[in-house]
């Protein structure tokens, strides 16, 4: 695994480093925090990308030099369950979604910690089964992201209200069931809200804060304004500012931007930059439903701040084209003499496949993704193919961040 990393990080794009941490501050904050949860990486299932060459020269190495951990982080965007994905999940006595997810599981638990913006309600049988304007999903849906390997599950998004306060309570009820799982946006009480959500990797911490431009129209309880975590700079500043202290790596999920458009908004950018100011490390951006350029962005005391602007769709029944390719970030960080800097990004493309009638929804690697399968998608007919797929992500995602297996 270290050999595959070490190779990982010699690549012509890892130059980019962020000294993320005045460890000074870790000590004298550690005290104040409640325990971090601790997570061990899901059981590797066998890698499906091909290793790159390692051409890292250790021969001058001190033993002290080479002791260094990496972590790496993958983050997906929208998991949006139209009433066609739960219609052909069901089973005789329930509904299983974990077909969907085995074609991109060996690279979700390949990482130390997996993101994934599950952008509609999954408050179960309850609330009744509903796809698009107003949606909700059966839990079994939270069991399948969970078995895929996803601990960190983003529920600020325009959606969050569609099944009101009651189905928000009964989703962060449902997480308990899993000690390691992160729900993240969504919060039962202030106390909720104001506890740092920090899980710690191999020493080191990683913290997260999530919020999303609205809510469909639907206004918060007036008793409960704690309930999603909206973006509003006031709240966010003194958020971020009470966190950044706690962790090492600061993660800032941002639900936001205009719906199928492969161009980050003005108002994207500018928020992208308040968060820089404010030394976040890396923003997860989604919700346009189409994919969106990475970049890095500086803030104004000169550190880097990574934007994922949007990550697209990562299983939807959507049926244009340019909505089938979503992507996953793939970044790695590394601790070393005490400092944590991010090594290497990357943002891979992942595509949304289904057959004709709404079936056989698949997530697939586009590194997986072949001629024969883009054939049997039911967007065949509207000259959806690979050669279509591979240009759109080429013209989305800069050099930098393409994958070692990209065309
Ligand atoms: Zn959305």
């Amino acid at each position: 695994m270290l050999n595959f990393f070490n190779g990982f990080l010699q690549k012509k794009y890892s130059a980019k480093r962020v000294v993320l941490l005045a460890f000074i501050a870790m000590f004298f904050f550690a005290g104040c925090v409640g325990k971090p949860i601790e997570i061990e990486a899901p059981k590797a299932s066998p890698k499906v990308l091909p290793p790159p060459i390692s051409i890292a020269d250790t021969s001058r190495k001190t033993p002290r030099e080479i002791k260094e951990q990496n972590i790496t982080l993958i983050a997906v965007g929208d998991n949006l369950i139209h009433k066609q994905i739960i219609r052909e999940a069901k089973t005789k006595n329930s509904y299983d979604f974990t077909p969907i997810y085995e074609k991109i599981k060996p690279i979700v638990q390949s990482a130390d910690l997996a993101f994934i913006n599950q952008e509609t309600p999954i408050a179960g049988e309850a609330f009744g089964y509903t796809g698009y304007p107003s949606f909700n999903a059966p839990t079994t849906l939270g069991d399948a992201i969970y078995a895929a390997g996803f601990r960190a599950i983003n529920h600020a998004s325009n959606h969050s209200m569609d099944k009101g306060k009651k189905a928000i309570l009964t989703m962060i009820d449902f997480w308990k069931k899993y000690p390691k799982a992160i729900p993240l946006g969504i919060h039962a009480s202030q106390e909720d809200r104001d506890s740092p959500k920090i899980v710690s990797i191999k020493g080191v911490k990683i913290g997260f804060l999530a919020y999303t431009y609205g809510l469909n129209g639907i206004k918060l309880p007036k008793d409960s304004p704690y309930l999603v975590s909206l973006i509003n700079r006031e709240i966010m500043a003194k958020e971020i500012d009470a966190l950044r202290p706690l962790c090492d790596f600061l993660i800032v999920s941002a639900h936001w931007g205009n719906e199928y458009e492969h161009t980050p908004s003005k108002q994207q950018e500018k928020l992208a930059n308040f968060l820089a100011d404010h030394k976040v490390d890396l923003v997860i951006g989604h919700h346009p439903h189409v994919l969106q350029p990475a970049k890095w962005i500086e803030g104004k005391d000169g550190a880097k701040t990574l934007v994922y602007y949007s990550l697209g769709n990562f299983v939807s029944a959507q049926n244009k084209n340019p909505r089938m390719l979503g992507g996953m970030a793939r970044i790695v960080l590394t601790k070393r003499d005490k400092k944590v800097s991010l090594e290497n990004a990357e943002l891979l493309g992942v595509v949304t496949h289904f057959e004709k009638g709404y079936t056989g929804f698949k997530v697939y690697p586009l590194s997986d993704y072949t001629g024969d399968l883009a054939k049997r998608h039911a967007l065949s007919k509207e000259k959806l193919d690979i050669n279509y797929l591979q240009k759109l992500y080429r013209s989305v995602v800069s050099k930098e961040f393409r994958a070692d297996s990209a065309p």
